[in-house]
């Protein structure tokens, strides 16, 4: 096969550093092989001109839940969840997997569905049975009896159902552990601000679950859910909120003494951007076009994360896809809203959704970023995304491992 040469007038590589104009990258059987000005590679090659485009990483979705509706409210997501049969669970996430990658989300980390019927999704879409991105999966988040999503199936009250349950779910073959440290919105009854476990406990989870090789996201909306998973060494901190204890929005309760303990070598916080923080963001051309109200309220709903990367703490976007309000095919919604709701550039809000995100989830050395030995993993967009970060919205092609996935916007069909 003859080397791919992709040629754009922009181009982000995901590691934060500033874009190269008048690009281009070269493809060697699936792998990047060279990154840099546009002519500079001469050899026999098909030459694919994008123009007037960006090129990228392929993003990667840190957070979502690849067999929930996403629907209007979360009841109905709830109850359409609970009732569905497995086979309908498969489907849906093979479903809402290729709606996520048609934007350009070419790696997604699910952070829980139904017991281990994930780990079947990612098993199929890694043989080619169907189209789907690369995935990362956990099987059921670990949770307390009517703790938050206990309907996966996968409840564990005392420290030695914990180690039970992650166990199983590593004997299933779970890449990483989901721990529901803290009550969540979506689940009636289970207290939102306040934790589920105590430090003891998760200590003893992330402490076999690193005997075991596998890192673990913990859910944290209430504040001292927040501090336990710091202190108990948990890898990605999901939504980390600092809720009140009566797990009221709007109002925080930041431990600054608890951020200055988090371990910037392994830990990240994970900033799920979802609906309402990002339906204003709708076929919005330019954020100059965003009203100022919805200006101010996701820059405070991103007054805590501006705060913890101040001081130094990795972060990642991700969307939390699947609940309320907050499709697969909206990605890029979420790094627009990053750009708001962090107050940073566009090359670095794809940074949290590229190079970062890999880094955090133990994918650094694989994707993630437009470096020669990575997986070419390739987002293409229409006009200059890293000066108007509304253009990340408008997919042109999509590569997964070198293969064009998506052309014209269009997922390509299997062809052997
Ligand atoms: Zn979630």
């Amino acid at each position: 096969m003859p080397d791919l040469v992709l040629r754009a007038a922009a181009l982000i590589d995901g590691t934060g550093a500033d874009p190269i104009y008048d690009a281009e990258v070269v493809v060697r059987n699936g792998v990047i092989a060279h990154v840099g000005s546009a002519g500079a590679y001469a050899d026999d090659a098909e030459v694919v001109d994008y123009g007037d485009a960006t090129i990228m990483p392929g993003l990667i979705d840190c957070h979502c839940h690849l067999q929930f509706g996403a629907y209007e409210s979360h009841e109905r997501t709830l109850a359409v969840h609970k009732s569905a049969s497995n086979e309908e669970r498969v489907m849906t996430a093979i479903a809402n997997g290729q709606r996520a990658l048609a934007t350009g989300v070419t790696t997604m980390r699910d952070t829980g569905g139904y017991l281990t019927l994930n780990m079947l999704v990612r098993d199929a879409l890694r043989r080619g049975l169907a189209l789907g991105p690369r995935l990362l999966v956990c099987g059921a988040p670990i949770t307390t009896t009517g703790g938050h999503l206990n309907w996966c199936g996968l409840r564990a009250d005392s420290r030695e159902d914990v180690i039970r349950a992650l166990r199983q779910m590593v004997e299933a073959g779970a890449d990483f552990i989901k721990v529901m440290a803290t009550g969540g919105m979506m689940t009636p009854g289970s207290q939102a601000g306040n934790s589920q476990y105590n430090l003891e406990t998760l200590r003893a989870l992330v402490t076999d679950s690193h005997r075991l090789q596998r890192h673990v996201a913990a859910h944290v909306l209430g504040a001292d859910g927040c501090r336990d998973a710091i202190d108990a060494g948990v890898d990605t901190l999901e939504h980390c909120s600092w809720l009140t204890p009566e797990g009221i929005r709007g109002q925080s309760l930041i431990d600054e003494e608890a951020v200055e303990r988090i371990d910037a070598s392994h830990q990240s916080v994970h900033m799920t951007l979802a609906a309402m923080n990002r339906t204003p963001f709708r076929d919005l051309a330019h954020l100059d076009a965003l009203p100022a109200d919805e200006r101010e309220r996701i820059r405070a709903a991103g007054a805590n994360f501006r705060y913890m990367r101040e001081r130094g703490v990795p972060h990642v976007v991700s969307t939390d896809a699947g609940v309320i309000d907050t499709p697969f095919h909206e990605f890029p919604l979420s790094v627009i809203s990053a750009v708001v709701a962090l107050d940073t550039t566009p090359v670095d809000a794809v940074h949290l959704v590229t190079g970062a995100a890999a880094q955090a989830i133990g994918l650094g050395g694989l994707t993630g970023a437009l470096i020669p030995g990575r997986q070419a993993d390739l987002l293409v967009v229409d006009g200059d995304a890293a000066e108007n970060i509304c253009n990340i919205a408008r997919t042109v092609s999509v590569y997964l491992g070198g293969r064009e996935v998506v052309r014209n916007r269009r997922l390509e069909v299997l062809a052997n």
